[in-house]
C-alpha cells in the first residue's frame, strides 16, 4: 500500500492551522485550525470531508497540546500520526534564508540551521520550529519536511536581493532581501503558465499576492527575479496593517523628533500603518463600500494603494523586458475588482487592460480578465498554498523512496 496523505502544518505564534490532503486526488481529508493558543479560551475547528464541522474549547497553552488535541481529532477519523496512509508531515516555515534553497527533510542540522535564522525571524521561525520538534516526536519514523517562504525567491539576482548599504555590516548580520510568500508565488505562476497553455519556462509573470499581506514578484521562465518584501515582510507593497516602501529616514525621524522608541517605531510601521493608518479600516470591501459613500480618507487609502501597484507593474515589466502575464491572487486579489481596475488603469502603454465584465464575474476558479486584443493577459488566479506544501512535501518523500 503506498502512503498517500500528506498533513500540512502552519504553526503560527499563537495558531496552527493543518489540513489533510489525499496526494492521488488533491482531496482534503480535513482541515483545521488551533487558534488562540496560550491565550484566554483556545478553540479547535475540525472539518473532515464529510463537512460536518466540529468545534470545541480546549486547553491549549502551548504548540504542543495544540498538536495533540489536533492530532486526536484526527484519528478519531482513523487519520492521525500513526496513520498507515500518512506519508508525510509538510510544515510551513517563514524563514529559509540563503541555506535552504528547496524543500527539505528535517534532521537535527536542519533543525539547528532553522534555529540560526530566528534573528532575522524572531516572530515566526520559533512558531514554525516548536511545531517542527512536537510532530517529531509523536511520530519519529514519520518524514517531516520543511517547505520555506523564501525559497522561490533564493533565485533573485543578486543585484536584486542586496540593499545598497555597507557590505560589511550587511554580510556580518545577513542583511538582504529575502522576500516572502514565496509558496505562493510559485504556485501562481505556473498555474498561470498553465492557464496560457505554456510551461513555466515559456513566459514571464508577475503575480501580486495581496491579502493582508501584500507582495508583488516577476516571474521569469519560471524563476524569480525579483519580489517586493525584503529582509522582513515590510518592504514594498501597502498592506493592511503595513507601510510598504517607506523613506528609511522616517524610521530616524520617529526616533529623534516623535520620540518614539524602535519597539514603538516597529509597532507603528507594521501593526498600525498600511489601510488601517490610512482610514482605519483594513478590510477592502469595507473600503470600498466607504468610497462609493464619498469617505475622502477611504478613498486617499484606496488611492495609495492602488497607485503603489501601478508603480510596481511599471518597474517589473523593466525588470523583466517582456510580459506575458500578471497574475491578481489571495483574498484582495481574487476578490476585488475595483482593485484590479484601478491597478492597471491607465498601464495600457505597458499592453494592460482588463475586459469590464469578465472582471466583475465572480468565481472561485483560475481566469483570465483581459479582453482578446491585450498584448499581456490579465489573470485572476486562487492561490493554494496548502496544496503546494503538500506536493512539495510529497514530491521530496516519494523521490527520496526511489
Ligand atoms: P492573509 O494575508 O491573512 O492570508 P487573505 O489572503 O485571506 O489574507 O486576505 C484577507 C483580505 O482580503 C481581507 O483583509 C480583505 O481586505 C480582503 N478580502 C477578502 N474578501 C474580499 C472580498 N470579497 N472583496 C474584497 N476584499 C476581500
Amino acid at each position: 500500500m503506498t502512503a498517500r496523505h500528506v498533513l500540512v502544518l502552519n504553526c503560527g505564534s499563537s495558531s496552527v492551522k493543518y489540513q489533510l490532503l489525499d496526494m492521488a486526488d488533491h482531496t482534503r481529508l480535513a482541515v483545521g485550525l488551533v487558534e488562540r493558543i496560550g491565550e484566554a479560551a483556545p478553540r479547535l475547528t475540525h472539518t473532515p470531508a464529510d463537512g460536518a464541522r466540529r468545534e470545541r474549547a480546549l486547553a491549549a497553552p502551548d504548540h504542543e497540546s495544540a498538536l495533540k488535541a489536533l492530532a486526536a481529532e484526527l484519528a478519531a477519523d482513523g487519520l492521525g500520526f500513526d496513520s498507515p496512509h500518512l506519508a508525510a508531515v509538510g510544515h510551513r516555515v517563514v524563514h529559509g534564508g540563503r541555506a535552504f534553497t528547496r524543500p527539505t527533510v528535517v534532521d537535527d542540522a536542519v533543525l539547528a540551521e532553522i534555529e540560526r535564522l530566528v534573528p532575522v525571524a524572531p516572530l515566526h521561525n520559533p512558531a514554525n520550529l516548536g511545531g517542527i520538534r512536537v510532530a517529531r516526536a509523536m511520530n519519529p519514523g514519520l518524514p517531516q519536511v520543511a517547505v520555506f517562504d523564501t525559497a522561490f525567491h533564493t533565485t533573485m539576482p543578486e543585484h536584486a536581493a542586496r540593499y545598497a548599504i555597507d557590505v560589511a555590516t550587511a554580510d556580518a548580520h545577513r542583511i538582504r532581501r529575502y522576500g516572502f510568500h514565496g509558496t505562493s508565488h510559485a504556485y501562481v505562476s505556473r498555474r498561470t503558465a498553465e492557464l496560457l497553455g505554456k510551461e513555466p519556462s515559456e513566459v514571464n509573470v508577475i503575480v501580486l499576492h495581496l491579502g493582508n499581506g501584500a507582495s508583488a514578484s516577476a516571474v521569469a521562465g519560471g524563476r524569480c527575479v525579483e519580489t517586493s518584501m525584503g529582509l522582513t515582510p515590510l518592504e514594498g507593497l501597502v498592506m493592511g496593517t503595513r507601510s510598504g516602501d517607506i523613506d528609511p529616514g522616517v524610521v530616524f525621524h520617529l526616533a529623534r523628533v516623535a520620540g518614539l522608541s524602535v519597539d514603538e517605531a516597529d509597532t507603528l510601521l507594521n501593526r498600525r500603518s498600511g489601510l488601517v493608518g490610512l482610514c482605519g479600516d483594513n478590510d477592502m470591501r469595507e473600503i470600498v463600500r466607504r468610497m462609493d459613500e464619498g469617505d475622502d480618507a477611504a478613498r486617499l487609502a484606496f488611492a495609495i494603494y492602488t497607485h503603489r501597484l501601478r508603480k510596481y507593474l511599471g518597474a517589473y515589466t523593466a525588470v523583466l523586458g517582456h510580459v506575458d502575464a500578471v497574475a491578481f491572487t489571495a483574498g484582495v486579489g481574487e476578490n476585488s475588482a475595483p482593485v484590479r481596475r484601478a491597478a492597471v488603469a491607465g498601464l495600457e502603454v505597458l499592453g494592460l487592460a482588463v475586459d469590464e465584465e469578465l472582471n466583475v464575474e465572480r468565481a472561485s476558479t483560475a481566469r483570465l480578465i483581459s479582453p482578446q486584443y491585450a498584448r499581456v493577459a490579465v489573470a485572476v488566479v486562487p492561490t493554494d498554498e496548502e496544496l503546494e506544501i503538500a506536493t512539495q512535501t510529497y514530491a521530496l518523500v516519494t523521490a527520496a523512496n526511489g
